[in-house]
């Protein structure tokens, strides 16, 4: 039972037409917590690629795999009678807003956070600086990135940020094609990082210090078993061993991994990856294309950096900033621009519009998190929205039908991915298909 209104009311009998934008983590955990047990429920999850997923697809590191099978569930949610895939549907270019509050009785903003943070430094919008979205995107096989194409015929690479993705970034970077055999590494990328790039030199570098690292254990171990690269770290930079006792969680199992690191000799047939603290971004070098990286020393007050004017300049082709995301504003929703999210209160925009995942709270926490982040929006639409009436899908199809929308069921997602399955060599999963045109004709085959 749930309380609808002044009387309760069964869940059988909900009825309620739900349009949730983003087919990634956040739109799936809503789905299934919105249609468990309430099959008047019926949920479009709308994408504007043709593909479903969103971050587990091209966002977890590609060697990740392990991490996307929880698509399984998503899959399994999209078996539901009453929750629909429709792919290759842009919200703003295929179908308004307005027209979405016009067909459905509720909206939810499951848009992730797929814009790069800038830097706020000078020479940013030089070539050779490159966000994680976009540079992850490319690695991942993002149709928006495919064509990226970054130089890394370079000596030295600087990955700005100390939290999972700068991680991620800085071991694809350095993993071998052995390495990368069994994983679903964009082609493009394999060829750029396996057989064009004079890559030597890895720098990942953080602003604060190591306890203050945003990176999980197990993503930072890794860095210290990698086939053709070695990690090193000045052990100056690390606090004194006698307060590793007093340490917990994750900063102490950090410090294990770093310590270790901190042992290590060069070795000049590898790939050095260098964990470099205390040191903040100032400004970019190069005309035209970056050339070096002008980094400050700072030290910690009250837990923040804090620049000590003593600067150095870090001679590289290619920086990656790796320091968080932004939800992309929608024209009529309100947008929190200093912290890039849509402002809600919950979730809660309007009577009608909810927000769920990184587009609500910021890019935080794992794919886990969205978990009970779509139960929370789920039970709280459900409390809140009184009776729907509004036809939702079927008003939808006319709209696709009108417009002559070429969109993708998940029945013809399937075949792009038994297309994608069956291209795979070597043990990898799958190769994945980049341009949208492709797919979209591999869809409607
Ligand atoms: P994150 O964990 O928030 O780390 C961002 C890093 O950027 C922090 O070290 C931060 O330093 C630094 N930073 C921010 N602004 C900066 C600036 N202006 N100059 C220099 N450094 C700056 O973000 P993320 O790595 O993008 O990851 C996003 C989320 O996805 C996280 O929750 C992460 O754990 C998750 N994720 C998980 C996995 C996995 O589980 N394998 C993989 C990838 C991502 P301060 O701390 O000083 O602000």
């Amino acid at each position: 039972m749930v309380t609808n209104g002044a009387a309760p009311i069964s869940e059988d009998d909900i009825k309620l037409s739900v349009a949730i934008i983003g087919a990634g983590p956040a739109g799936y955990y809503t789905a299934e917590a919105l249609t468990t047990g309430k099959p008047g429920v019926k949920v479009d999850i709308l994408d504007k690629l043709p593909t479903p997923y969103g971050l587990i697809r091209a966002g977890v590191a590609p060697d990740h795999q392990s991490i996307k099978n929880v698509s399984k569930r998503y899959a399994a949610t999209n078996d539901r009678e009453n929750v629909r895939f429709v792919g290759n549907l842009s919200l703003g270019q295929d179908i308004t807003m307005a027209e979405l509050k016009d067909l459905y009785d509720v909206i939810i903003l499951a848009t992730g956070a797929p814009t790069d943070r800038p830097l706020g430094i000078e020479g940013e919008d030089l070539d050779g600086v490159i966000g994680s979205g976009a540079f992850v995107g490319w690695y991942n096989s993002h149709p928006d990135y495919a064509d990226l194409n970054p130089d890394l015929r370079i000596a030295s690479v600087a990955v700005i940020g100390n939290g999972n993705v700068a991680v991620d970034v800085a071991r694809i970077l350095a993993k071998t094609a052995n390495e990368m055999k069994d994983t679903d590494l964009a082609a493009h990328a394999a060829e750029a990082i396996h057989k064009s790039s004079s890559i030597k030199d890895i720098h990942v570098i953080g602003r604060r210090g190591p306890l203050e690292a945003a990176f999980t254990p197990k993503e930072l171990g890794e860095l210290n078993t990698l086939e053709n690269c070695v990690a090193l770290l000045d052990p100056s930079q690390l606090p004194p061993a006698s307060g590793d006792a007093d340490l917990s969680g994750a900063v102490k199992k950090n410090m294990v991994h770093l310590r270790a690191i901190a042992e290590n000799t060069a070795d000049d047939t590898k790939i050095r990856l260098h964990l470099m603290f205390y040191a903040q971004p100032v400004g970019i070098l190069g005309e035209g294309r970056a050339c070096g990286l002008t980094l400050e020393k700072t030290i910690l007050v009250d837990g923040k950096a804090k620049g000590t004017g003593e600067t150095e300049v870090l001679p590289t082709g290619l920086i990656v900033p790796c320091i968080g995301y932004r939800t992309s504003p929608i024209e009529g929703i309100p947008y929190n621009t200093g912290r890039g999210i849509f402002r809600s209160d919950e979730g809660r925009i309007d009577a009608q519009t909810y927000c769920v995942g990184w587009a609500r709270r910021g890019p935080s926490g794992t794919i886990g998190t969205n978990k009970p982040d779509g139960i929370g929006i789920a039970a709280k639409i459900l409390a809140e929205v009184k009776g729907g009436h509004k036809e939702g899908r079927v008003a939808l199809d006319r709209l696709i039908a009108e417009r002559n929308l070429h969109v993708v069921t998940f029945a013809n997602w399937k075949k792009i991915e038994a297309a994608e399955n069956s291209a795979a060599t070597n043990g990898a999963p799958r190769l994945k298909m980049v341009d949208v045109d492709d797919m979209v004709s591999i869809a409607e085959s």
